[in-house]
């Protein structure tokens, strides 16, 4: 029997929480790997998985990755993660969306959820008739912070722009060739911000339809999801799913540059060192695709001390996420070693700090 603790991807989550609803048919779970720096917080996903083993995988990964994400994001927030295992079909029902609020309802605020892969903001507001712990709410004016997709784009657009000036020496994404693997949420805003700037775009997603509009959109080419890892291109921007680089993936690479906002892009730590040793710059995902979460923790904060949603906090917070990117970057040249490596180091560090100074305070 495959259990939790035995899972490689297993990392001391504090709690993981199996939830189970025959009437409506919903299966999820909820991982909490980390409250030190505060509330476990991180989205939902929706996904069919093959196995169910994979789905725990999923939430240890991603979970864990949150814990990360927060502490590099200087968040009062810690980390964590739910999927709910969906049908071949990807179909849900508003019964197991107010099941699942319930069961985030029943953790008493240990754990926030939000949107994710497969989740859109209608989603939540289901989810919310079950649950307080929810962010990524729609917004009305000087209300609560909305959809994270588009600030979790615009970090991914500054981190790709840092990586730009960093590997070679560019100070404008005019004329750069960026591969964008998924043309969803985050893909659609890091290229419309890319285009902007006079970047060219190739795009592709499983969902050939999806990569057709964002290309027509945005001025763009469409690439088969088989080709788009192995183009020559300036940047490869992974905005689909995690474990994109791997030991099949990274011979096939041709970019100086690998930067999007896709989750645990790295199948494990030995790939940040095998894509450190080809000589390719990858931007931490858990650092780039900040953004979101920054925008989420800014309608927590609002929510709680009874405030209006402050963007000038949000903003602030983001340009300082900017910054230990750039420190990270400095790190690893400085020290010779993986921009991954350095910045586990970063994130576990701080989380460490949070845990001795909550013991020492208790
Ligand atoms: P999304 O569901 O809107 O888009 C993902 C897209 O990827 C879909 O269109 C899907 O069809 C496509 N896709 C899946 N597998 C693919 C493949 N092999 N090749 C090409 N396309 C493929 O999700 P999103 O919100 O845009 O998130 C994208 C990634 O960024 C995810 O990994 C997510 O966890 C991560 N992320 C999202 C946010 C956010 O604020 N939405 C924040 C942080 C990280």
């Amino acid at each position: 029997m495959t259990t939790p603790w035995g899972l490689p991807d297993f990392d001391d989550h504090e709690a993981i929480h199996f939830v189970t609803n025959d009437k409506c048919g919903l299966r999820a779970i909820i991982a909490v790997h980390s409250t030190h720096l505060g509330p476990a917080a991180g989205g939902c996903r929706f996904w069919h998985y093959a196995k169910d083993e994979e789905a725990l995988v999923d939430a240890l990964r991603l979970s864990r990755g949150m814990s990360y994400k927060n502490a590099m994001a200087g968040l009062p927030l810690g980390g964590g993660k739910s999927v709910i295992l969906a049908n071949e079909e990807k179909t849900k029902t508003p019964d197991q969306l107010h099941a699942f609020g319930k069961a985030v309802e029943e953790l008493g605020g240990r754990y926030i959820t939000a949107e994710d892969v497969g989740i859109s903001v209608s989603d939540m507001i289901e989810v919310a008739r079950s649950t307080r712990f929810v962010a990524g709410l729609p917004n009305s004016p000087g209300d609560v912070g909305g959809d994270p997709g588009p600030h979790t784009a615009l970090g991914v657009f500054l981190g790709i722009k840092a990586a730009v000036k960093w590997a070679l020496g560019k100070d404008s994404l005019k004329g750069l060739h960026i591969a964008l693997q998924g043309a969803g949420s985050v893909a659609t805003g890091v290229a419309l911000h890319a285009c902007a700037e006079g970047a060219r775009l190739s795009i592709a997603d499983v969902d050939e339809a999806k990569a057709k509009k964002l290309a027509k959109r945005a001025g763009g080419q469409v690439v088969s999801p088989d080709d788009i890892l192995a183009l020559d291109a300036d940047v490869l921007s992974p905005c689909a799913l995690g474990a994109v680089l791997n030991e099949t993936t990274i011979p096939q690479l041709k970019v100086p540059v690998i930067a999007g906002a896709a989750n645990n892009q790295l199948a494990d730590a030995a790939t940040g060192r095998a894509v450190f040793e080809r000589g390719m710059l990858y931007l931490p995902d858990y650092v780039i695709n900040g953004g979101g979460i920054i925008n989420v923790a800014g309608e927590i904060r609002a929510l709680d001390r009874g405030e209006a949603f402050d963007p000038a906090w949000v903003e602030a917070k983001l340009s300082r996420l900017m910054e230990t990117l750039g420190e990270v970057l400095d790190r690893s040249k400085a020290e010779h070693r993986p921009t991954s490596e350095v910045a586990n180091e970063i994130a576990k560090a701080r989380i460490s700090l949070a845990a001795e100074q909550k013991k020492a305070a208790a």
